[in-house]
């Protein structure tokens, strides 16, 4: 047994302690509720994690694997847990100790070393914007069969297809407006100065998602300043196992943000956030970086929390209809939940539904969908007929996983509704209002 899995198992020891197999975690676990079995529930799979830890099971069992391999991640268990158990990081440290034994698939592997390496990352988020652009995604997605081994691929283009901005009924032309639009409010000192994280798949795929966050952060008042140097979060090596390639990713941004002069990090990618205010959490063994690390933390606010915070100005008006579905690493993990609706509140004439069963994962969950199609695909099937269920023109979630997720099973069902990020909304009315130069 190496020291890092001996580390790792002796600090889920302690944090195994306060679970009292109450059970009241088990109707809100979608894995379980979905398969009925009480291995790929959180107490079953905590109950696995202990009896690895008193070597009463081997770490290196295909059922240990198994069931910690089928968990989402979504942390749907942690709120309605009355001991406080920290599900999160337990399931970290037992997905280090699984691949440990059982590396993971080629395709993990790949995504986790494009995604940490900024030049590689670059050529891959670029080549798929390409694809994007060219409709070749949307069109084989709509051509390959979504059966036996094609499924994995068809949601893999269908989610690349669906992560093509949306635009709203009758828009304008100030809608499509790209290029430097700039805040016509000055930045105010009370309101603080804040660095925005542009993330790995958000500033590939959603880049228009960081403008919006910027212009509507500076339209609220809001100093945003160019934070050089920062990095992909880690959150989806530290969800697959790799937390060595996370810790450092998170001293990279750390060390990136600490350079700058600022009161917030803001983050429009709820995973991104989740993780990164957990970074005291990922670096408390390490003497050298752990203090630092929990200060960083405490600035880290996801955007719409910044922007509920001061109340944010209302712009123009936005004909539309809007389903909201919570990510579950803004709603479960960082306890968001009021914040993203305020920010839709501020469009005058959008009528906003929250999806029935909105704080039931979508079955992204990184890659979840492609490695676990059968799962994955019941998951995000239900999730889409909730979706659907609201008859909205549109879903706003945020979370660059969730957006592309949902927006690859309406994509495949061929329905109308498009995908949007709640800033996005923002900003087409604040356009509208002028707002801009
Ligand atoms: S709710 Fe908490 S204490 Fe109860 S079984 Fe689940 S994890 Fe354990
Ligand atoms: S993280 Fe989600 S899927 Fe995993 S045990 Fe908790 S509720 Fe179930």
């Amino acid at each position: 047994m190496t020291k890092a899995l001996s580390d790792a198992l002796e600090t889920q020891r302690e944090r195994l302690l306060p679970c009292v197999h109450c059970g009241f975690c088990l109707p809100a676990c979608p894995t379980y509720t979905r398969l009925g079995d009480e291995n790929d529930s959180p107490r079953g799979r905590l109950h696995l994690m202990r009896s690895v830890v008193e070597g009463r099971m081997s770490p290196a069992s295909d059922a240990f694997r198994t069931h910690i391999d089928r968990c989402l991640g979504c942390r749907a268990c942690e709120p309605v847990c009355p001991s406080g158990v920290e599900y999160g990081t337990l399931l970290e440290l037992a997905r280090e100790t699984v691949a440990e034994h059982h590396p993971p698939g080629l395709l993990t592997r790949t995504l986790l070393a494009v995604m940490a390496q900024p030049t590689v990352r670059g050529a891959f988020m670029w080549k798929s914007r390409v694809i994007r652009g060219s409709g070749l995604a949307g069109v084989m997605a709509r051509m390959m069969p979504n059966v036996g081994p094609f499924r994995g691929a068809k949601l893999g283009l269908a989610m690349l297809a669906a992560s093509a901005p949306w635009r709203p009924p009758r828009a304008t032309r100030a809608d499509r407006s790209v290029g430097s639009l700039a805040s016509r409010v000055p930045p105010s000192a009370k309101r603080g100065r804040v660095g925005v994280l542009a993330g790995c798949v958000q500033q590939g795929l959603f880049a228009r998602v960081n403008d919006a966050t910027v212009r509507v952060l500076e339209a609220n008042g809001y100093e945003v300043v160019t934070v050089p140097r920062q990095d992909c979060c880690g959150a989806l090596h530290a969800h697959g196992g790799d937390l060595d390639r996370a810790k450092r990713l998170a001293q990279a941004n750390i060390d990136a943000f600490d350079g700058v002069e600022l009161d917030w990090v803001a983050v429009n990618a709820a995973g991104c956030g989740a993780a990164m205010k957990e970074y005291g959490t990922l670096l408390e063994n390490d003497p050298a970086w752990s203090g630092r690390a929990s200060s960083f933390a405490a600035r880290v606010r996801d955007v719409t929390e910044l922007l509920a915070d001061v109340g944010p100005k209302i712009g123009a008006e936005v004909q539309c209809t809007i389903a909201y579905d919570h990510p579950c690493h803004l709603l479960h993990a960082q306890k968001v939940e009021r914040a993203p609706l305020a920010v839709l509140a501020a469009v005058p004439g959008a009528e906003v539904r929250v999806v029935e069963r909105a704080d039931e994962c979508c079955g992204g969950a990184g890659i979840y969908g492609i490695t676990h199609p059968d799962l994955g695909g019941q998951i995000g099937r239900d999730k889409v007929a909730a979706v659907r269920a609201c008859g909205a023109d549109a879903v706003a979630t945020a979370n660059p996983g969730c957006m592309m997720q949902i927006g690859a099973g309406l994509y495949i069902e061929g329905a109308p509704e498009g995908v949007l990020h709640p800033v996005e909304l923002l900003d087409v009315s604040y356009r509208r209002a002028g707002f801009y130069h």
